[in-house]
């Protein structure tokens, strides 16, 4: 093993990520260091907010470099180690590169558990990514309580799965926004949602009139735009708005603030918190532990949508934003 192959940021994309703003590149793999190791990467998870690091807005990252390797969460093997307590086989987490190799001293990496029974491309994207994000989201911030209506945007995706399925073992009513009839039935008959707004055939105001008539209580919002303002307008009082994500936004020009979203939260008394999974950090084992705890009673289920090939980065991530992923989106960098 003397190269490696990485994706780099050619240039900051403006609009829709193009074909040439990254590239995938080949490069001599260094000597590694006292206190480095080797990942061979299994998998490469592909995230809504790698358009945001891509850019170079006000983020909560440092943004990635021009030239730089296009950083990503990945999970993989070790297969080279000159760190202590560090061996070969070795099975590590976290935040890397678009690679399929990376050279670490183990910072942003964690260990993945081996949990028999759940596969390690679940361990990684589910419990160690997308299941957090809506452990902490819903549970800390959305505070459900039995009887009340919840509703979650993005409902086929890989937090929605999850967030849905939670919001079901508390006891709440759950109503899920997804585009097109597949991916409704999805959540409706595999996942137990109550129901799901086809929000791309149908008119999302007048379904939500019709399934929440009392309103919302819980707004689990990953999409912004109209469908959040279409949801914001029918919340209860008091109601609690976990702000996830924007996806609607990632790929504008131009900044949007609609005023009357803001009129929403003041008139309806509500509680809108915008939060980064990495927030909850130190509770991250706490909500892995209960995940896969519901996983392996059958209680959790979740879609995984794996495309082979680290070549296939660059046309995959593109269908975040159009809604061509179905569950999870990861790249099986080695088989
Ligand atoms: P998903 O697997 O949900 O994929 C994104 C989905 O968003 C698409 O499949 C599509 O589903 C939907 N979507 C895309 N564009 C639009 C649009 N214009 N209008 C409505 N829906 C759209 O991704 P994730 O589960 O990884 O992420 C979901 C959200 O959660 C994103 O906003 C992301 O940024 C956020 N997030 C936030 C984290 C945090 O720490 N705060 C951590 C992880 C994710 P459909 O076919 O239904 O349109």
């Amino acid at each position: 093993m003397t190269d490696r192959r990485v994706w780099k940021l050619v240039r900051r994309p403006v609009g829709d990520i193009a074909d040439g703003d990254l590239a995938l590149t080949t490069e001599p793999l260094p000597a590694l260091a006292e206190g480095q190791f080797l990942l061979s990467i299994r998998y490469l998870s592909l995230d809504p907010t790698n358009r945001i690091w891509m850019s170079d807005q006000e983020q909560y990252m440092a943004p990635v470099a021009i030239g730089a390797g296009m950083r990503g969460g990945v999970a993989g093997v070790v297969v080279a180690s000159r760190k202590a307590g560090v061996a070969e086989g070795d099975v590590f987490g976290g935040l890397g590169e678009w690679a399929d190799h990376i050279v670490s001293d183990g910072t942003g990496l964690s260990r993945l558990p081996t949990i028999p029974g759940i596969d390690l491309a679940t361990v990684f994207g589910t419990l160690g990514l997308v299941g957090p994000t809506a452990y902490f989201g819903l549970l800390d911030i959305g505070q459900p309580k039995p009887g009340e209506t919840l509703v979650v945007s993005a409902a086929a995706g890989g937090v929605g799965q999850v967030v849905g399925q939670i919001g079901k073992i508390k006891g709440c009513r759950v109503i899920g926004i997804a585009g097109g009839p597949d991916k409704c039935a999805f959540v409706v008959d595999e996942l137990g949602f109550d129901a799901c707004i086809d929000y791309k055939n149908t008119d999302v105001a007048t379904e939500l009139d019709q399934l929440a008539p009392g309103g919302v209580d819980i707004d689990f919002e990953q999409v912004g735009g109209t469908i959040m303002s279409t949801v914001l307008a029918r919340m209860k009082l008091f109601g609690r708005v976990p702000l996830c994500g924007l996806i609607s936004s990632y790929n504008d020009t131009v900044a949007h603030e609609p005023p009357a979203i803001w009129t929403m939260m003041l008139m309806r008394r509500l509680t809108v918190r915008g939060f980064i999974v990495t927030d909850f950090a130190p509770r991250f084992g706490d909500a892995a532990h209960e995940l896969a705890g519901w996983m392996l009673a059958g209680k959790l289920k979740t879609r995984q949508d794996i495309r082979p090939g680290l070549d296939n980065a660059l046309v995959a991530v593109r269908d975040l934003y159009t809604g061509g992923n179905f569950g999870k989106l990861l790249i099986e960098v080695t088989a």
